[in-house]
């Protein structure tokens, strides 16, 4: 029998807990500081009206009817690799045969002024419920002020936030029977195009598209204070109550607090070695990988596979794969990018549908995926139970 301790239950460790319980020798361990899968490719959405079971599902619902998968909820917070054990925030010692790192990765605000304290975020369901709650309080305040939503990070979760935005702040306003609130949506990115990861024809059709749908698009120019109701960039005061940060991902605190006994690349990222080992029976998976494409779900997904099938008796080496790139931008809209196939388009937009589904599908079981799928079609103009005030 097998014993393999996996850490974090997102994209990476769901991936390679299920992968190896296909084998029922294999006894895994799956511990994760929260209760729940989020899906962050649609919590764009689901921050824009569609319903939560896009964006996340309780770990014990995905692994209900896998037996040889235990879910044990805790942050782990220390590594000893010679005592081959690992200790959680809840005092409790787990001893490890082999183990999975997957802890993804989280935000900073690249130490701007303000940004921490008064910017809302899309990283986490907190986060999206106390924008939606933000929002809601401010459609519903009676006046006619002008209102300013700015999107501040021009990559994909930026674009795709920009885009949606528009279309479901105008259906809040039309809920809650206003006419005269003057609203603009705005994105604002550092770099001197949108999507600066992307070719440039894939920038400059994502900034045509935002700006059709009345975004404004400000580029080349950085954030430099944020206060409770102004947004200063480049030196310009905007007043503003609605500040969405969807920019800077850097490492968790677990490996500052474990340095020792990793090597790290230039962006924090772990080194591993052809078969993603960072050290003897410490595979290191995902946004936590110096990989050439980690920060990506999909690569999060391949490492996975890869890893339980290494764990298994493979003796193939890793071979990183470019995932396709689709991103979406308001309704039936959206833009391709894998390698030198680029469009955009309506057929773009299906290929966004359909790569949601398998995307669920590959994580979740197959009825809460299908849900998934099905809530996309029913936005809701209400706030969930728990948020009404
Ligand atoms: C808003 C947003 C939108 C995105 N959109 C896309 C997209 O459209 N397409 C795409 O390909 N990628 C997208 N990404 C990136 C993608 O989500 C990540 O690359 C992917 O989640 C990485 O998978 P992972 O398994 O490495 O980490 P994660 O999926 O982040 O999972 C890590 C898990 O570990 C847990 N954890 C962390 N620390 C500890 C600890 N100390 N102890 C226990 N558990 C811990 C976390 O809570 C989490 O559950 C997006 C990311 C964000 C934030």
């Amino acid at each position: 029998m097998a014993k393999i301790t996996i850490v974090g239950g997102g994209f990476g460790g769901i991936k390679a807990a299920q992968e190896l319980s296909i084998d029922s020798k294999n006894q895994i361990t799956l511990i994760s500081d929260q209760p729940n899968f989020i899906y962050y490719p649609s919590l764009y959405s689901t921050a824009t009206g569609y319903s939560y079971r896009e964006s996340w599902a309780p770990l014990e619902k995905i692994f209900a009817d896998t037996k040889n998968v235990k879910v044990v909820i805790d942050k782990i917070t220390k590594v000893d690799p010679t005592k081959r054990q690992l200790v959680g925030k809840s005092k409790s010692v787990y001893r490890y045969y082999t183990l999975v790192l997957a802890l993804g990765n989280t935000t900073t605000y690249f130490n701007i002024d303000g940004m921490a304290d008064y910017s809302f975020g899309i990283k986490s369901q907190q986060e999206i419920r106390r924008l939606q709650a933000h929002l809601f309080e401010d459609m519903s305040d009676g006046s006619d002020d002008e209102k300013n939503y700015i999107v501040v990070g021009g990559g994909p979760t930026g674009v795709e936030l920009a885009g949606a935005l528009g279309e479901y702040i105008l259906k809040l306003r039309e809920y809650f029977g206003i006419r005269k609130k003057s609203l603009r949506i705005g994105i604002i990115e550092s770099s001197d195009r949108l999507l600066p990861r992307l070719h440039k024809s894939s920038s400059k059709a994502a900034t045509k598209r935002l700006k059709k749908l009345g975004v404004r698009v400000t580029t080349g120019k950085a954030v430099e204070r944020l206060t409770e109701n102004t947004i200063i960039v480049a030196g310009k005061e905007l007043a503003t109550e609605t500040v969405i940060w969807t920019s800077g991902v850097a490492p968790v605190e677990f490996y500052q607090k474990n340095q020792k006994w990793f090597e790290f690349d230039k962006r924090g990222r772990v080194v591993v070695d052809d078969y993603m080992q960072a050290r003897k029976d410490i595979y290191v998976i995902g946004d936590n990988a110096s990989t050439p494409y980690s920060g990506l779900a999909q690569t999060a997904l391949h490492d996975g596979y890869f890893v339980a099938r290494r764990i298994m008796g493979s003796k193939a080496k890793y071979r990183p794969k470019l995932p396709p790139c689709v991103i979406p931008i308001g309704r039936k809209w959206a833009l391709f990018e894998w390698g030198l196939l680029r469009f955009s388009g309506r057929a773009a937009a299906w290929l966004h549908t359909a790569a949601g589904f398998i995307g669920h599908r590959d994580v979740l079981p197959l009825s809460w995926a299908i849900g998934s799928w099905h809530a996309r079609t029913k936005p809701e103009l209400r706030l969930p139970d728990d948020l009404k005030f």
